[in-house]
């Protein structure tokens, strides 16, 4: 393997991950979001694994180009398309078999208008919104929707769902507010049992078993990204991602040099400078200049000066690292560890975040 800079993504946790929220979840459905290039480890194979497994029932995406991409690579299992869609693109995403959510009297309206031109059918999910003020109808409004979706032939009700806005604290007041309002609205609907009711996201599988109804959509916790406050249940789970490079030049500074564009930092003593041939132009943030550290031979060394689009530089003072020795920015190396949350504290962002920013010039390597 001759790449400067890459993506690993560990399929044999991945697995692992899978296995250990099936086994929690009873009779519920598995759904795995596989939005934004399934959180950054790459879309399609992880849709494959997800499907050659046949732990995944469902995958959800958020938009009409990612549910393509999953057909014509020949992924077969149910899609939920998460979010809402634009009139254009029903006649793609009925080609492409996804089915689509319905957040909206007008929303059905234009489906109906253009199944019943175009003598089609569409699968559909109702959302409601239990407080998320994203998407979605109100409870109060949507058993009326739901009527007009019974009644009309050209919806195929597959699911009723709704999504949780402050689960991720699990003792937040509001979580419990939200459950009842979607039990209670499926209590009074009373739905076939061939529509799949689901709520629960990460947090929702990892503190509300009572919550988990017919189906539920972990995404964070099925890639690992999701360490906080985890039941012991599911602690088998881990990141399976990495972000590794190489040692690309190596020099001898003198002491009172400043390193790097605008000289953000400048040497205290005779050192050693590594470069490392990954920069924001990678998606590694240029705000982490000064402040990230790397690993190289399971030490954690400084990244110093500013962070450019290709490069960055590496503080070794005395120590002694070759050009070509593996430099670990995120994951593991010997017994050190650089995680996804050091990384996002850093930026004062989560985790899922970081998974996102990594672009396309970044390979993804599978390793089994
Ligand atoms: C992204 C998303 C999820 C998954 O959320 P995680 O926190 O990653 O588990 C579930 N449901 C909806 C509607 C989403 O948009």
């Amino acid at each position: 393997m001759n790449l400067s800079s890459y993506i690993e993504v560990d399929l044999k946790q991945f697995k692992k991950n899978l296995l250990i929220i099936k086994e929690n979840l009873k009779d519920s459905l598995f759904c795995l979001p596989v939005k934004a290039n399934a959180y950054g480890h790459g879309l399609v194979e992880i849709a494959k694994v997800a499907q050659d497994e046949k732990v995944v029932d469902y995958l959800a995406c958020a938009t009409l180009e990612e549910g393509k991409m999953l057909r014509d690579a020949n992924i077969k299992i149910p899609i939920l398309m998460l979010g809402s869609f634009f009139e254009d693109q029903i006649e793609d995403l009925i080609k492409n078999d996804l089915e689509v959510t319905i957040s909206s009297f007008l929303k059905a309206k234009i489906i109906k208008d253009f199944c019943d031109k175009n003598n089609k059918k569409c699968k559909v999910h109702l959302k409601i919104d239990t407080g998320m003020k994203r998407i979605g109808v109100r409870p109060q409004t949507a058993e009326k929707l739901l009527e007009f979706l019974n009644n009309e032939d050209c919806f195929i009700i597959k699911g009723i769902f709704s999504h949780f806005a402050c689960a991720e604290n699990k003792d937040h007041p509001f979580n419990q507010i939200q459950l009842n309002e979607f039990s209670s609205f499926i209590k009074q609907v009373n739905p076939p049992k061939d529509v799949l009711c689901h709520l629960a996201n990460s947090a929702g599988v990892l503190y509300f078993e009572n919550g988990y109804f017919d189906m539920v959509r972990p995404g964070a916790l099925a890639y690992g990204c999701y360490t906080a406050n985890m039941p012991e249940k599911f602690e088998g789970i881990k990141s399976i991602f990495s972000l590794k490079s190489r040692v690309s030049f190596f020099k001898v500074v003198n002491e009172n040099e400043g390193i790097s564009y605008s000289h953000t930092y400048v040497t205290k003593n005779k050192t050693r400078i590594l470069t490392i041939p990954i920069g924001y132009g990678d998606g590694y943030f240029r705000s982490l200049s000064n402040k990230a550290k790397v690993l190289i031979n399971g030490r954690k060394y400084p990244i110093v000066g500013t962070i450019c689009m290709d490069q960055l530089m590496v503080d070794i003072q005395n120590d002694s690292v070759f050009v070509d020795d593996e430099v670990v920015l995120i994951g593991k190396q010997k017994d050190q560890e650089i995680s996804l949350l050091d990384i996002a504290e850093l930026l004062h962002t989560v985790t899922y975040e970081i998974l996102c920013s990594f672009n396309k010039r970044l390979a993804r390597i599978y390793k089994n």
